[in-house]
This record gives C-alpha cells, structure tokens and sequence, in this order.
C-alpha cells in the first residue's frame, strides 16, 4: 500500500505528463472505484487544463483551470502508466510503466501533446473525485489532516501537543493522520526505530527530548524514502513495475528474526520482533527500543 513517499514518487513522475497540459479527453470505463465518481466528472475534466499537480498526505490534487480540484488516492493497488506518441521524447522525461492487465485500466486521461494517462486499479480501494479549489478548507478528505513531516508545523512540541492524554500505544498515533500526515504501517516502525522508541510506549508519555526525536526520525525517514524514490524515477527503465512502487531498504520493517542493525548508531545484534497491534504487524527491537 502506497504511503507518503511512494505517492510523492508518482506526483514527480505525473507533473511533465500532467502539468500545463489540456485534458483533452477522459473516459471512465466504470461508475466508480471505491466509491461512485462524482457525477459528469468525464465533462467536467475535459477540455480544462492540469495547472499544478500537488499532494496532501497520500492525496494527489490535480488543480484544474476550470476553479475545480481533482482529488485521487491510490488505494491499495492503484498504479498510473503514462504512453508519449512522441517515441523521440529523451528517456526521463516520462517514467514510462509496464502496461498492466487492461481489464482494470478505470480511468483514462488523453492530454494535450499525444500523452495517455491511465489509472489501473485491480482491488478498486482507489478513488478519485472533484471538488470545487475555493472550497478546500472544509475538503472531509483535507480538513482535519496534520501536518506533513517536512513542514516547519511539524516538530517535537506539535507532537507532543497532538500526543497528550492520548492512553494509545505511540504505533497506533502515529497511524492517526491528525497527528501527522501520510503515514502508514511500514513508515511507523521504521522512525520508531529509528528513534528508540517502543511502539507499546503510551502516546501520551512522548514529550520534551524524547518527542524531539521522535519528530526528526519521522522526518528523516521520509525524506529519504522520497529521495530513494526519487532515484527510481531517474534510473527507471520501464521494464517493469508502476510509478512509485520500488524496493527501499528498511531497518525494520519486515525483519521478523533477522539481526536489529542497532537503532541510533547503537551496538546490538538481536533479532528483531513482530507484534500485532490493531491487526497490523509491528516489527521493532525490544533491545533498542524502549
Ligand atoms: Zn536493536
């Protein structure tokens, strides 16, 4: 399931696909994904202009001329492949994936200049929707969002503030998107570790230093999944694979057993655990994390 840094990959890999591009064409070859598209959404995304493509959390936001946003969210298999005619366009001006199997190609976007945009999303958790651009602020999507890792809203003292009299364990928190946007499972346990903190800790006792540190970890360790991404785009070949989707090295994630590298340029050497809490997997060091 994509998090932050894999949709932040796709944003960089849509903007010379997408932005400043007329939507010439869109065709939705189903009434929905997750949910129905909202009504007219193939009139009212033709013929406007893609201004800028952003992303809030795991939210990608197309600003459209037409004074509308278009809001989609990969779900958990939701993939984009973008097709140039121009077959002399330089290698990394697009990050061009494999076609998937077309039966799940939903939506289709032809744009300004010979470029197809498809979204392929076999499982349909994806959705996408328009909304008016003025009207952001009250978005049920948008409006109750923290703050995202590499804002200067986000910090020890706003964790702190967001964590107290929280009697949740610090895992189950930091998945609460109000505490802080666009993470998910695999990025908590990589800045707990990180930051030696026990994902059994109570939320509510992360303060002072120790939220500190909490802060700088969730930070870092998106940043270079983002950088990491980046690079997969660069180097990509189009072999294989969609945007966004690629192998980063975790500390803990999905180490169950294998030798804990030592959190915080600790000395350790044990095996790193798994535990489940609120029916998902949490792997961290009991030894480096506490
Ligand atoms: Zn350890």
């Amino acid at each position: 399931m994509p998090e932050l840094p894999e949709v932040e990959t796709v944003r960089r890999g849509l903007i010379p696909a997408m932005e400043g591009r007329r939507i010439v064409s869109a065709r939705l070859n189903r009434k929905d994904l997750r949910f129905a598209f909202p009504d007219r959404m193939a009139e009212r995304l033709t013929g406007t202009q893609v201004e800028r493509l952003d992303r809030r959390a795991k939210y990608l936001l197309a600003r459209l001329g037409s004074g509308e946003t278009l809001l989609m969210h990969l779900g958990m298999s939701g993939r984009f492949s973008i097709l140039a005619d121009d077959m002399a366009r330089q290698p990394g001006d697009f990050v061009y994936a494999a076609p998937a199997n077309p039966a799940h190609d939903h939506v289709v976007l032809e744009m300004e200049g010979g470029v197809t945009i498809t979204y392929n999303d076999p499982r349909r958790f994806g959705f996408m929707t328009l909304f008016d651009t003025a009207l952001e602020a009250q978005n049920p999507y948008l409006a109750q969002l923290g703050p995202e890792p590499d804002s200067n809203l986000f910090s020890g003292p706003h964790l702190a503030a967001a964590l107290k009299g929280r009697r949740s364990p610090i895992k189950t928190a930091l998945l609460d998107q109000r505490v802080v946007a666009g993470l998910g499972n695999i990025y908590v346990c990589e800045a707990l570790w990180r930051a030696r903190i026990s994902p059994r800790r109570l939320a509510h006792t992360i303060a002072g230093e120790r939220a500190e540190r909490l802060a700088v970890a969730v930070r870092n360790v998106i940043s270079e999944a983002i950088d990491a991404g980046g690079s997969t785009l660069r180097d990509y070949a189009g072999a294989d694979g969609a945007l966004g989707y690629f192998q980063h090295r975790f500390d803990a994630y999905g180490r169950e057993g294998e030798t804990c590298r030592g959190a915080g340029g600790r000395v350790c050497g044990k095996p790193v655990s798994r535990i489940v809490q609120q029916g998902r997997s949490t792997f961290f060091c009991p030894d480096c994390q506490r």
